[in-house]
């Protein structure tokens, strides 16, 4: 099999917020870069990248640009691709920033090949722990909400069958640590004991501070608190993970696998979360799984559920997906949710097609 032609597009795709209805800036669009690599045998592969923000365009010119080392190459050996476009381009230009996210589209479509042409699901391919995964919600409970506002979007959540589901502190104005212990009681007391509650810091604390609230906290019932600092203070992530009983998650933010070394050796986190996009795609994201694997901690996923639920299905450690739902108007038909978990596709590779109607109407 040999890759014939790449095709990418720039997308704008409006930022609501389907799950809760609770819009917290109207107007707002978040560019997407698609991704179609064409094969000799008629199967195409899909994937996407984002975070590119202002420079969306240089991100789409680097996907063109290194789709184009490999067009005539063997689109099964995925490996082979990686090394030859990080020798080409990655090693003097990267390794973090445009180079990987271009990199990560690229990495998705391979896989989505590959799973085509073996005729099987990716969640399957890559290891098939499990037909069915937890998933969380994830973008309604902001912190610029009001406590009514909060309450009442924890209530929707639940209304359309969600058992987890994950708020933010840090709230706008540095308030008190009593204050934003008790904004995060507001959700909890909205969604009772029993639903698994997460909570997001976006790195916006020192961690003395992280210690302090996290403490105040604890009887909150926190199944995580999130980025609690900036994303390569491992020393002080370890500080704070090793004062609270809270567990802590990160990874998010950083690029590539060597990061997630350095922050599982300084016992940073508790769980471990892997951007798709940043890590480099699933070759990479099954690295850091394991990794996790060997040091006893579980995996979570950042954004991208439609894409994302393959990777925690696939991994023994998978613990859950967050459901993000910003690129799913992108396609024809999304996993289900039922009783709280995502349902794994049975059709070849990630069981994702474009809605050509949607992409045209979201062209840039
Ligand atoms: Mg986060």
């Amino acid at each position: 099999m040999k890759i014939t032609k790449i095709l990418t597009d720039i997308l704008r795709i409006p930022e609501d917020d389907p799950l809760a209805d609770m819009p917290e800036e109207a107007g707002r669009f978040r560019p997407v870069v698609t991704l179609r690599i064409q094969t000799d045998t008629g199967i195409e592969g899909i994937g996407l990248t984002f975070y590119g923000g202002p420079m969306t365009g240089t991100l789409r010119s680097a996907v063109d640009e290194l789709g184009a080392l490999i067009v005539g190459d063997d689109p099964l050996r995925i490996e082979a691709i990686v090394r030859k476009l990080r020798v080409a381009a990655g090693d003097n230009c990267g390794p973090g920033g445009i180079f990987m996210l271009a990199l990560s589209a690229i990495d998705l479509a391979l896989w989505d090949i590959k799973g085509k042409a073996l005729e099987q699901p990716l969640w399957k391919l890559l290891g098939g722990t499990r037909d069915r995964v937890p998933t969380y919600a994830s973008g309604s409970l902001r912190r610029g909400l009001t406590d009514a506002q909060a309450a009442t979007a924890a209530r929707r959540l639940l209304d359309k069958g969600f058992l987890e589901m994950k708020t933010q502190m840090a709230l706008p104005g540095n308030p008190s640590p009593a204050e934003e212990v008790r904004r995060v009681r507001v959700v909890r007391d909205a969604i009772g004991p029993d639903i698994k509650l997460m909570c997001d810091i976006n790195q916006r604390w020192r961690p003395e501070q992280a210690i302090d609230i996290g403490k105040r906290a604890e009887d909150v019932g926190l199944s995580w608190l999130e980025d609690v600092t900036v994303c390569d203070d491992y020393q002080g992530l370890a500080r704070v993970n090793a004062a609270l009983s809270t567990p802590i998650a990160g990874g998010e933010y950083v690029w590539g696998i060597v990061p997630f070394r350095h922050m599982i050796e300084a016992r940073s986190v508790d769980i471990v979360m892997i951007d798709l996009v940043r890590v480099g795609g699933i070759t990479q994201w099954m690295k850091v799984a394991g990794m996790a694997e060997a040091f006893n901690l579980p995996v979570v996923s950042h954004v991208i559920p439609e894409f994302h639920l393959h990777l925690i299905a696939a991994v023994p450690n998978g613990l859950t997906v967050e459901y993000m739902p910003w690129m799913l108007k992108l396609f024809q038909e999304t996993p289900p949710i039922v009783k709280g978990e995502l349902v794994l596709p049975t059709t070849p590779g990630f069981g994702l097609k474009f809605d050509e109607a949607a992409v045209k109407s979201f062209r840039a």
